[in-house]
């Protein structure tokens, strides 16, 4: 079966796009432009030489000798957190603001979680002049400080969702109604592989940039474009639909999903979403969630910021569906044990986002030399913090 998006935005069951009336044509509008924008020679000339000036690209396909030898496989790990701005999200706001400029857009708003969705939305903004919001639930505000005065330094307006558990999706829907009041001369930048279509597909699109070069880069290395195994880490899902992208399709190449545990899967705190969700309705998509009987969104929990969301974007429930990802669950403390271990290894210490992808080696079944590809989200330089309340190293 052939992964891929249908006219109306569906991947097999999941996807579409359910949105109150007020916002038909702003989606309107990005659904039958953003093809023919981002396809287009001068706009793809633009992106990718602010990918490699300003971001940093390609980033490095490296060969974890160390960690190799201990799992007993080939492994490279995909640098994504060498990027400007220390992850992989700066790849799709990039991507956003130019596809805003084209459409004439003079404002730009973002929802954002822990904060590095604000940061890598402020950053593109300050690149380019644009006036932006981003709206933070006031709880995550207060737990994620750094990052809050990252943005306003950036030259954002942070502005504090007061409703109801005051965290990522009261920020979502604050920034949903400011753009059904502003629809003319805003763009609203999504962060993942989420909302309504066209968002999963486009944002998947801005990130496939790096399963194109680990296909470059794999056949100068190994000789071949395909490894035999990609794992990624899927809180929405953007650094994994980038990391699988160009291999949805390739049936020899096995696209491992790493998912959030927490506490563990039935401890009732984790983000472990594939495990635990039902369908539902998510962020303007049908899609797996974390949901009661009656359909309330269940608060989720990771130790990591980004992979703390209830859902997961459209292609991925798509894939878990159809068989064609494999999903695994990683708990807290075995992301922390991993994230110790690549640290002590190899000299990288990771996003706590990324150490679950790591730790699913210990989860998943492979032959001995093996080429896997794990894709490395982020840096671990804003998660110092959490790297030493855990203390364990
Ligand atoms: C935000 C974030 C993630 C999770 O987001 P995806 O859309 O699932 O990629 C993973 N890793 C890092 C470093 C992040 O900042």
């Amino acid at each position: 079966m052939k992964i891929e998006i249908d006219k109306n935005g569906f991947y097999g069951k999941f996807g579409g796009a359910y949105i109150p009336e007020m916002l038909y044509p702003n989606i309107e509008e990005l659904r039958d432009s953003y093809l023919g924008i981002i396809e287009d020679e001068d706009f793809q000339k633009k992106f990718y030489d602010l990918l490699k000036d300003y971001v940093g690209r390609p980033t490095p396909l490296y060969f974890a000798a160390r960690l190799s030898e201990k799992y007993k496989a080939k492994i490279y790990l995909k640098r994504e957190d060498l990027c400007h701005t220390g992850a992989h999200k700066v790849n799709n706001t990039i991507g956003q603001i130019l596809l805003a400029q084209k459409l004439g857009k003079k404002r730009i708003i973002a929802e954002t979680g822990a904060g590095q969705h604000g940061v890598a939305t402020a950053t593109v903004c300050a690149l380019m002049g644009m006036e932006c919001t981003v709206y933070m639930g006031e709880v995550d505000m207060e737990r994620q400080k750094p990052n809050v005065e990252r943005m306003k330094l950036l030259g954002a307006t942070v502005v504090p969702a007061t409703s109801g558990s005051k965290t990522l999706k009261d920020a979502t829907n604050e920034a949903m109604r400011q753009w059904i009041n502003n629809p003319v001369d805003t763009h609203y930048i999504i962060g993942s592989v989420v909302g309504p279509h066209p968002y999963p597909e486009m944002v998947a699109k801005f990130q496939s940039v790096i399963s194109a070069e680990i296909k470059k880069q794999l056949q100068e290395k190994e000789g071949r474009e395909n490894p035999d195994i990609v794992i990624a880490c899927v809180g929405g899902g953007s650094n994994a639909a980038g990391a699988f992208y160009h291999y949805y399709n390739t049936p020899g190449v096995r696209l491992v999903a790493a998912e959030a545990a927490g506490l563990g899967v039935s401890s009732g705190k984790s983000a472990a979403t594939t495990a635990l969700g039902k369908l539902g309705i998510l962020h303007g998509s049908r899609t797996l969630l974390m949901q009661t009987e009656d359909g309330q969104v269940v608060e989720p929990h990771s130790i990591s910021a980004g992979l703390d969301y209830p859902g997961i974007g459209p292609v991925h429930a798509h894939l878990f569906d159809v068989g064609r990802g494999e999903f695994v669950a990683v708990e807290d403390k075995d992301a922390m044990k991993a994230g110790v271990e690549l640290s002590k290894l190899e000299g990288i210490i990771p996003a706590i986002e990324s150490a679950h992808a790591l730790h699913a080696l210990n989860q998943i079944e492979y032959k001995p030399d093996d080429v896997i590809v794990i894709n490395l989200s982020g840096r671990g330089d804003k998660d110092l913090e959490t790297y030493i309340k855990w203390g364990e190293y």
